[in-house]
């Protein structure tokens, strides 16, 4: 619950609105177990531990190397995801899944391989992050919503795990210190941009060829590349913010000269763009990663042409942590 939300929630019941604050604090920055510790009266607490639950979910697996952590986390109800913990130089990075499995079928990705169960609520989203804090130790810095699932098809749940997450009464993240990965559904990118306070944006674009990105991701067969990134761009001008566009290296697919050229003709016209390139992950999808050299091409022909250009740092290939490997398959094994 959110807690302006959870401000209503005491309000309706008579109370100050202002315990949802000190609840709040007391919850993501002093790790509180039990609503015995608040210093509310006992009718007020024994509301609380009726109406809610602080418990998270259990780890049904843990595995890591020296920068990255991944839990495998059993939900109530039996469902599992994954979450990924990444050391990064600047602090704890965290990685949340946002669905059991992913409706959206990308060619490439072991988590569009899985069909999608169902949504998680926000609470199991923040759960995620309380549980690598208290499980791992981690010192969070940001989040990044980029684990399973498609955010923008849980819309209002992503966007309440969101202001938890930035309120400064709250994990105390900040918007900008969170960013939210969409595939791009264009009507979850038109409304992310009417929010008022909206947490930073990443555009998972892999090829700016519209019939090619159709084939790779089939959303795009519904919102086409052009509207996906005008309404990206539209977030990025009203809110006085870069935006993020990832592009994963496929071999021989997306990754020529040619296909930068393009790139940098399709998104040049937004200064606020940035091209995050990320190598192709090894899964169960059958495509390859490219080359050094052709990798470094591709950038060249982007830096050329004006275009920012980042590339992403791999974390956790080694333990099936990295992007498009995660899994809610349990009993599959892929753990
Ligand atoms: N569903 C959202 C967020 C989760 S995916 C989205 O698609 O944006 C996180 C990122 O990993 C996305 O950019 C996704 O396209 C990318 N990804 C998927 N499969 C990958 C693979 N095999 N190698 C590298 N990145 C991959
Ligand atoms: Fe789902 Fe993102 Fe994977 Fe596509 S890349 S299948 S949207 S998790």
């Amino acid at each position: 619950m959110t807690r302006a939300a959870l401000e209503r929630w005491f309000t309706e019941r008579g109370e100050n609105p202002a315990k949802a604050a000190i609840l709040f604090q007391r919850l993501y920055q002093q790790d509180m177990r039990s609503f015995e510790e608040l210093p509310f009266s006992a009718r007020v607490k024994s509301a609380l531990a009726e109406s809610f639950t602080l418990s998270l979910p259990e780890t049904a697996a843990r595995t890591g190397d020296d920068l990255t952590e991944k839990l495998l986390l059993k939900l109530p109800g039996g469902d599992f995801v994954e979450t990924v913990l990444m050391r990064q130089k600047y602090g704890d990075s965290v990685c949340i899944s946002t669905q059991v499995g992913c409706a959206m079928g990308c060619v490439f990705c072991q988590s569009g391989r899985l069909t999608k169960r169902r949504s998680l609520t926000a609470g199991e989203m923040v759960a995620q992050v309380l549980k690598i804090r208290r499980e791992l130790g981690a010192k969070l810095h940001s989040v990044t919503v980029m684990g399973i699932g498609e955010p923008f098809d849980n819309f209002s749940a992503v966007a309440d795990f969101c202001a938890i997450a930035a309120d400064y009464k709250g994990l105390a993240l900040g918007e900008k210190h969170i960013t939210v990965s969409t595939s791009g559904i264009l009507p979850g990118i038109k409304a992310w941009a009417e929010l008022p306070h909206p947490c930073s944006l990443a555009v998972s674009l892999h090829a700016a060829d519209n019939e090619l990105r159709s084939r790779l991701m089939p959303i795009n067969r519904i919102y086409p590349v052009a509207e996906v990134i005008a309404a990206a761009a539209d977030f990025a001008e009203r809110h006085n913010r870069r935006v993020t566009l990832e592009y994963v290296m496929l071999s021989g697919v997306n990754d020529s000269p040619e296909q930068a050229q393009q790139l940098a003709e399709l998104i040049g016209f937004c200064k606020r763009f940035y091209v995050n390139i990320i190598p192709c992950n090894g899964n169960d999808s059958g495509f390859a990663q490219s080359s050094r050299e052709r990798i470094m091409a591709f950038y060249d022909v982007l830096k050329k042409n004006g275009v920012s250009v980042t590339m992403r740092r791999e974390f956790g290939g080694g333990i099936s942590a990295a992007c498009g490997q995660l899994s809610s398959d349990f009993q599959g094994g892929r753990v």
